[in-house]
Parts: C-alpha cells; sequence; structure tokens
C-alpha cells in the first residue's frame, strides 16, 4: 500500500471499474461483515477503505482504494452506479411478491388453520384462569392471613391486595390545579433552553497554527493550542535572525474554536458546552 495514488475516471475506463474490482469490493465488504457478526449495509464503507489495516484484512482491491469521484464524469458514473442499484431493488422486490404470491393463499389458510385451532385452547385458558381466580379470591375472603396463595400440585394462585390510591389521568390539567391550590408540589425541572444560551455563550475562533512572514524575509511556522496572538504590523522576535522584525503576512495553517461569554472571557472547561465546528454536508438525490 505504500504508493497509493489517485486515478481519474479516464483512466479506469479501461479496467470496467464496475465489474472486476466492484464484485471483489463487495466480496471485501461480506467479509468484513462476517467478521464483525453483521449484515453488509452496516459496513462502515469509507472507513473500511481508508483505513490500510482494515482495507487489508477485508482484501479489499486496490483499484477500489485508488478511485475517488474527481469531476463531474466521475460523479455521474457514480451516481448512476446508485440509480442503476436503485432500479435493481426495486426490480428484484417486485420479482419477490410475483414468486410469493401464489403461497399467499395458502399461508392465508395456514394462519386461518392455527387460529382455530388455537381458539378453544383459548377458552379453556379464559375461563379455567377466571374461575381459579375467583376461587382464590373467594378462598382468601375467608381466611386473609392464611389463604393469600393457594397451592396445588399443578401450580398456584397468587392473590394481591392494594389500596385505593389516587393516579394522575392528565398531568397538564393536575399541574393546572396544583398551581393555585398546591403550588408546593409543583416540581420545575431546571433547563437551559439553546436559544436562550446561544444568546450568551458565542464562538471564538483560535489561530493554533500558522505560517508567518517577517519584515526580515524569513519565513516561521508557529503554533499553540491555546491559540496564536498574531497581529500584522506588531513586533516579532525572529529565532533566525535573532532580532526584533515586524509580522507581515500570516498563513492560517490549522484553527480551532471555544466557547467564549459574550465578551470575550473563555469559559471554564466542565460546564457543560462545547463548540459543533460545523462543515459542510452533502446529500445524494437520485433523479
Ligand atoms: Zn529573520
Amino acid at each position: 500500500m505504500a504508493d497509493t495514488q489517485l486515478v481519474a475516471f479516464d483512466d479506469l475506463e479501461d479496467e470496467t471499474p464496475d465489474d472486476e474490482w466492484f464484485r471483489e469490493l463487495l466480496g471485501a465488504a461480506q467479509r468484513w461483515a462476517d467478521a464483525a457478526g453483521t449484515s453488509v449495509d452496516h459496513v462502515d464503507m469509507a472507513g473500511l477503505i481508508a483505513n490500510d489495516e482494515s482495507a487489508d484484512a477485508a482484501g479489499v482491491p486496490e483499484a477500489a482504494r485508488r478511485w475517488q469521484v474527481l469531476d463531474r464524469p466521475s460523479a455521474e458514473w457514480a451516481l448512476g452506479k446508485l440509480r442503476d442499484a436503485a432500479t435493481r431493488q426495486l426490480q428484484l422486490e417486485v420479482e419477490a411478491q410475483t414468486m410469493a404470491a401464489p403461497y399467499t393463499l395458502r399461508i392465508d389458510r395456514i394462519h386461518a388453520w392455527l387460529q382455530g385451532e388455537l381458539a378453544p385452547l383459548r377458552v379453556t385458558e379464559a375461563f379455567m384462569g377466571s374461575q381459579l381466580e375467583r376461587y382464590a379470591i373467594e378462598r382468601r375472603k375467608e381466611d386473609e392471613k392464611r389463604n393469600k396463595t393457594t397451592k396445588l400440585p399443578s401450580g398456584e394462585v397468587r392473590t394481591t391486595s392494594s389500596a385505593p390510591r389516587v393516579v394522575i389521568v392528565d398531568q397538564a390539567a393536575v399541574v393546572q390545579w396544583a398551581e393555585r391550590n398546591a403550588p408546593d408540589i409543583v416540581r420545575r425541572e431546571p433547563k437551559v433552553l439553546l436559544g436562550d444560551l446561544r444568546q450568551r455563550v458565542s464562538v471564538e475562533r483560535l489561530i493554533t497554527a500558522a505560517r508567518v512572514t517577517l519584515s526580515c524575509g524569513c519565513v516561521h511556522e508557529t503554533s499553540s493550542p491555546s491559540g496564536l496572538d498574531l497581529v500584522v504590523g506588531s513586533e516579532y522576535h525572529c529565532e533566525t535572525c535573532a532580532e526584533a522584525a515586524l509580522l507581515g503576512r500570516v498563513e492560517t495553517l490549522a484553527v480551532s474554536y471555544r466557547p467564549v461569554t459574550v465578551t470575550g472571557e473563555p469559559l471554564p472547561l466542565g460546564i457543560g458546552v462545547d463548540v459543533d465546528p460545523g462543515g459542510v454536508d452533502a446529500k445524494v438525490v437520485l433523479t
């Protein structure tokens, strides 16, 4: 896997990407799913291919690792693959329904027969059960202490008792009543709404790595996980020339984000707030 190289669509047209390596890729995904004890549609294909170790283990073909959508023709090729798959899926489902049709009637009859056979058993259950329950309740009335359970060779009938209790059938209505008549039993769960939080906490973008050009002509790469304070035109100590220079161009290499108060004060850790860095998402729609 040393010489990984991305191949454009044109280079692969000769390799007929839809046949050989595509089949191998499917086999690799299946092996990976079997090893993980899951089904093939639960395999993270991008993750499997991106990780050399897992790709090697599953036997992902070389071409599948190199191939990428790079331009409109290759995007159209991939979209065509999705479209073919959707069409084929529909065909298979229709075929399966056609195949099942002759059996549908028979399966319905089997179900009807089963229900018929079960009916007397259900009646027995219901009738005998209610008789036994009634008997056990009567027996308990005779001796509340000793007859809580009626034990017999084939089983036992247990009885339990409960006192009349108040129940809530409409939470909103009872809250309304309690607010006026028993305000101390109304529980209020403390809660912070995201919209309100965003009024008080905002996001600060920190440059954590940058390439800076100095007035002495030197170019330095500098980084700090807590953020760099780089103001163009300010004084900057050049480590190469060992003298003061002025900061010229700043080229951002890495950024990170942190939650801050609206006045820019950093927030302590562990307050349950973080920054979602956002990003761009894409969704495929077949037309
Ligand atoms: Zn310098």
